[in-house]
């Protein structure tokens, strides 16, 4: 294989603005506190508007979608949604318009801030709906905007992850399993273990099977944000079998080949534990670098946890993968001004 380590997606329809490879980065000081040895692997310096791991993904579903003459984006997601920012900066990249729909907001005053700001910024046709719908009624809700646009002269696309998206975010993250494959052995490191957020699944489970394809050893760990173990691990299975088929590998991912770490869920999605906080104030002032509060604080506090109780044995290799997502930081200013609560760390909350 070749050393620069991006051989598996070759021939896939593809547009470029990802800064690649992302940085694969020491952390002496973090290494030294939690008494292991972490390597960190910024996927929120990925390019695009503020990087993070939709950037890679998005290559490959505009690449598909531009070579069908599609002009218009769809997509549906939180408010706060990094994939909505980034499908609407991959838009304006490419000359394309972006639909935007999320849920209607609680207060309709409110000044937009972070993500949602963002796709004002980026010129977004954001459209609200009613929240709490199923997963079938949102994509309806889509496929009636779809046509809607069409009868409008627009060639519009869908980007959802039970559509083509779902796979492109999965071969997106094989393709990540190569690069750091090749900078892993460029200094001469082994992982014993490989963390990673995990929200619906697909970046776990493209990382997973795409090191497994490779035979790197370290297990691949992914912290939920939302989902229990059991379901997340069902989705990532026919995620990384969906991954598997497009790109024409023989390696297939089991729920056994991976760990999921649904510890830290019982919050609620997106809702930042004082624990989760003082773990994104650990890794800020240990090594500059700001965790988001949605899915990184989480990860970063499972690493904190289980080096502290042994699970990670002293001395391991870790490589952390940051997937992004920073823009949430600045929706969570209660949780997170001030010089923090000393102790909160230590503390394990039920
Ligand atoms: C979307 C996202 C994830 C989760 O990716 P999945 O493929 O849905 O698991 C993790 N971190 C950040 C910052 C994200 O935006």
């Amino acid at each position: 294989m070749e050393r620069g380590g991006r051989m598996i997606c070759q021939g896939q329809p593809r547009v470029h603005f990802a800064h690649l490879p992302t940085p694969l980065e020491k952390a002496p000081l973090l290494s030294e506190a939690l008494g292991i040895n972490l390597l960190v692997k910024r996927e929120d310096f990925s390019g695009l508007c503020v990087g993070g791991n939709k950037t890679r993904l998005l290559e490959f579903a505009l690449g598909s979608l531009r070579d069908k003459g599609v002009d218009t984006l769809i997509a549906h997601a939180a408010a706060q949604s990094n994939k909505l920012r980034d499908i609407a900066a991959a838009a304006a990249r490419c000359g394309m318009e972006a639909v935007l729909m999320i849920p209607a907001q609680q207060d309709p005053e409110a000044v937009p801030q972070g993500n949602r700001l963002l796709f004002d910024i980026l010129g977004a046709d954001v459209r609200e709906i009613e929240p709490g719908l199923t997963a079938e009624a949102i994509l309806a809700v889509q496929e009636e905007v779809r046509g809607e646009l069409e009868r409008a002269g627009r060639r519009a696309a869908i980007l959802d992850r039970h559509l083509d998206y779902g796979v492109d975010a999965t071969i997106a993250y094989v393709e990540a399993a190569e690069e750091l494959d090749s900078q892993l052995r460029a200094i001469g490191e082994t992982p014993d273990a490989v963390f990673i957020a995990a929200g619906a699944g697909m970046t776990v489970a493209g990382l997973a099977l795409g090191l497994k394809h490779l035979g790197v050893p370290g297990r691949v760990v992914g912290v939920s944000s939302a989902s229990a173990a059991a379901p997340l691990l069902m989705a990532i299975e026919w995620q990384a079998e969906r991954a598997a088929k497009r790109l024409g590998l023989s390696t297939r991912l089991a729920r056994d080949d991976l760990t999921i770490v649904d510890d830290y869920i019982a919050a609620g999605y997106g809702q930042l534990t004082p624990r989760g906080a003082e773990a994104v104030r650990h890794f800020a002032r240990l090594h500059g670098m700001t965790v988001d509060p949605v899915y990184n604080a989480n990860v970063a506090l499972a690493i904190c946890d289980q080096a502290a109780s042994g699970a990670i044995q002293r001395g391991a290799t870790v490589v952390y993968v940051n997937t992004g997502g920073g823009p949430a930081i600045f929706t969570h200013g209660a949780d997170l001004a001030g010089r923090g609560e000393k102790g909160a760390l230590a503390r394990r909350t039920a």
